[in-house]
């Protein structure tokens, strides 16, 4: 039998399959599209910068785990996609244009064409002796006028139908935009988002002489609760926290994922005793919620957060911010969980180097 001219893409492939699958299982990653993608690329080692860094956590790590994972495809996979797509709505935005300015070339054109023959027949009007002469003049403008009546129609539907069309793209380019700072699972804002918007604000209530608080918060045992419902009852409990931290802030406020189950919320022109309170809120929210596992109606008990709160200051970067209100956050960790610590409750030592 003749070889497959697609024989080569198939073999060269098939190991890169072959390979992601053995990475899944020495990793023990849940084999989902997206994790086996993951392992495909970093298997084809056609994106660099993911390789490094899965390179650099498994030096570090040995292994590494699904919220990593999951990390490193909204950092180094993701964006490469929808960038992609941006590129074909860019593209198709593109055309319509060019096919716009044609079109209103063409039109300008007939009008051009159409002042030439009016001006003709206004020269031809005033040389004319006879009515019959003046009938064919006044006719010729009649049939010109016509036409050119009807061409307007036809720009008229062809304008209609491009606005059409650059309206949909533009609801296409709103919804990949939407995608590029969404968090898939909790449809919180994601971690570039989080990092964009805290570097935005801090510079903006700074200009402004505002106060800018930033909360720092984790699901308490989450890995408990993991390893004894399994890793999709997790994911439906990360859920139910992205929706109470959704409905817990306002107006400017970013509550966001940063990471596995640890979530940042930045609150613009809000001074520590307004944070406290929205943090005290969420973490009573929180708790107050008994979970039931839809497909079988067992009751789960309840989870519990803690929170970290800190205060931006005059030489505060993004990093020493998150450093501290991580440090208030681990403070509430190591003084029994389900509590909400401001960054003043931090000991010398507990203070994070940069800003100690
Ligand atoms: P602590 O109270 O000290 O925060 O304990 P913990 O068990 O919550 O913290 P630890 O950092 O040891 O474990 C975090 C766990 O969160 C590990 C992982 O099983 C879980 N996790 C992280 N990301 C996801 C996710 O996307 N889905 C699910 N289901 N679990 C996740
Ligand atoms: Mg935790
Ligand atoms: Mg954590």
């Amino acid at each position: 039998m003749a070889e497959r001219p697609d024989k080569a893409e198939f073999l060269r492939t098939i190991g890169y399959g072959e390979n992601s699958i053995k990475f899944l299982k020495k990793n023990e990653n849940p084999a989902y599209p997206r994790n086996y993608e993951l392992w495909y690329t970093y298997s084809a080692g056609y994106n660099r910068e993911l390789n490094q860094a899965i390179n650099a956590a498994l030096d570090r790590h040995g292994v590494i785990d699904a919220a990593t994972l999951d990390r490193f495809y909204d950092e180094f996979v993701s964006p490469l996609n929808l960038s992609d797509r941006l590129g074909d709505v860019g593209d198709k935005m593109a055309l319509e244009i060019a096919e716009l300015l044609k079109r209103i070339e063409d039109s300008s054109g007939t009008v051009g064409e159409y002042g030439r023959e009016l001006t003709e027949a206004s020269n031809t009007l005033s040389k004319t002796s006879t009515v019959e002469q003046a009938k064919i003049v006044v006719k010729r403008v009649l049939s010109a006028t016509q036409s050119m009546e009807e061409r307007n129609n036809d720009l008229e539907r062809q304008l209609r139908e491009s606005r059409q069309q650059i309206t949909d793209l533009q609801d296409n380019l709103e919804a990949v935009r939407t995608e590029t700072i969404t968090d898939v699972l909790t449809g919180l804002a994601n971690r570039r988002h989080f990092d964009q918007s805290l570097e935005r604000l801090m510079s903006s209530e700074r200009q402004e002489n505002s106060e800018l608080c930033l909360i720092m918060c984790d699901i308490d045992h989450f890995k408990r609760f993991n390893d004894t419902y399994g890793h999709q009852t997790g994911d439906q409990v990360l859920k139910l926290v992205g929706a109470t931290l959704k409905q817990s802030v306002k107006g400017r406020d970013i509550a966001a994922r940063y990471g596995g189950e640890e979530f940042g919320i930045i609150l613009p022109q809000t001074n520590y005793d307004s944070a406290c309170v929205v943090a005290e809120q969420i973490r009573t929210a929180i708790m107050k919620k008994e979970l039931v596992k839809r497909s079988t109606g067992e009751t789960l008990g309840r989870i519990t957060m803690s929170f970290g709160i800190a205060v931006m200051n005059d030489t505060d970067t993004p990093d020493c911010i998150i450093a501290r209100a991580d440090a208030a956050l681990y403070k509430s960790k190591r003084d029994g969980r389900n509590r909400v610590t401001g960054e003043d409750a931090l000991s010398k030592t507990e203070r994070p180097a940069q800003v100690a």
